[in-house]
């Protein structure tokens, strides 16, 4: 090492100085080595899984921006993030389903889209499952758009049905593997048995509603699977119409989903490392009755993040509630599509979004790497 060699032979003030610079470079190799940890994938201690390599949750959050600035002083629940009065016309949509749920397309053509929507990210959010991270991760690398990965649970907080976005937990948790083996397996039976009952009044079996899926047992299989068969037996022009008739919550077929209690599910991602928002929380047609603010403070006391105020199904005056209880309580504002592809919804990739500042703190807080190509 040649600043070792000058120290040497360099009696007093000069070997001082060596140690100084010594140190100054060792300072500046620390900080560099840090930044390139949290901007890159490379992170200490990874642990494997089936769908990547994966590091474990990180002790000490750190702040960090999309370019790579550090603020100490962030205490890991508090947002820096500004929350704005109207929805970002830039960003990421951090709300999509693919093939793996009930999406009709793949996360290739997620991030296909997005890159060519000029989007600044997105994330991937099927229901109940990671099986699509892999394939998005693998998009995000062929299109070089960044992506973080996520996933909706359908909860229950009081008596209502509450969907829960959670996003960069860790996959290889084992309370949440066992949690989403459970739904999908509770969800296929109530499907199953949605289909014996609609069968009875339609030409619908269960061999057309699996001719539906298109990942086979890696589908989050649901609703819109009968929808579709439906939709193909000439029942319904599309699968809003199915879901306005005999696959819609108000259908004498309706079977409601089993679902977990919302505060577990909070906890549960909150210890896999993930940061937890919910979904579309002030949307009247999914529910008779909305989440009380006091129902969305139990959640924020069990370690919620954020609440998606920018999806298409909240409406003006529930904005204005959210975005309050938002700065009351410090959470996070984020927006999505729900965008379910060509033939699922309406939705169009990009019609809502979160803004640049709202998905740092998420990757911040998070206990995996975001995809960031170079
Ligand atoms: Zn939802
Ligand atoms: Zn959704």
């Amino acid at each position: 090492m040649c600043c070792r060699v000058a120290s040497r032979e360099a009696p007093g003030l000069r070997r001082f100085v060596a140690a100084g610079l010594s140190a100054v470079v060792w300072c500046l190799l620390v900080y560099v080595r840090s930044r390139c940890c949290l901007s890159s994938q490379i992170m200490p201690t990874p642990v494997s899984e089936p769908g990547g390599v994966f590091p474990p949750p990180r002790a000490t959050p750190l702040r960090v921006s999309l370019t790579g600035v550090l603020e100490s002083a962030y205490d890991g629940r508090m947002t820096l993030a500004r929350i704005p009065d109207a929805p970002p016309s830039a960003g990421w949509d951090l709300h999509c389903h693919t093939v793996f749920s009930d999406g009709r397309q793949t996360p290739d053509d997620m991030v296909r889209e997005a890159y060519e929507c000029g989007l600044h990210g997105v994330a991937i959010a099927d229901h109940d499952t990671t099986a699509g991270w892999a394939d998005a991760v693998k998009a995000a690398e062929r299109y070089r758009l960044p992506l973080i990965r996520g996933t909706e649970v359908t909860a229950d907080a009081s008596g209502i049905s509450v969907h829960m976005l959670a996003y960069q937990y860790d996959p290889c948790d084992a309370r949440i593997v066992d949690l989403f083996a459970s739904l999908r397996a509770a969800r296929l039976a109530r499907t199953k048995r949605m289909v014996e009952l609609i069968s009875k009044d339609y030409p619908i079996t269960w061999d057309d509603v699996l001719a539906q899926i298109r990942e086979g047992d890696e589908t989050t299989v649901g609703r819109p699977h009968i929808a579709d068969a439906l939709v193909a037996a000439g029942a319904y022009p599309d699968r809003s119409a199915a879901f306005a008739g005999a696959v819609g919550s108000r259908s004498p077929y309706y079977i409601p989903t089993p679902s977990p209690d919302a505060a577990d599910v909070v906890r549960a991602f909150r210890q896999a490392g993930g940061v937890s928002v919910i979904a579309h929380a002030g949307d009247p047609s999914r529910n008779r009755r909305l989440l009380s603010d006091a129902d969305i403070e139990t959640l924020i006391d069990a370690g919620l993040d954020g609440l998606e105020v920018w999806h298409r199904g909240n409406p003006p005056q529930q904005r204005e509630r959210l975005l309050a209880l938002a700065r009351r309580h410090n959470l996070l504002v984020t927006g999505g599509s729900d965008w379910h592809g060509k033939g699922g919804k309406p939705n169009k990739l990009g019609e809502n979004l979160t803004d640049d500042d709202t998905v740092a703190c998420i990757i911040e807080r998070g206990a995996i790497p975001p995809i960031l190509p170079r």
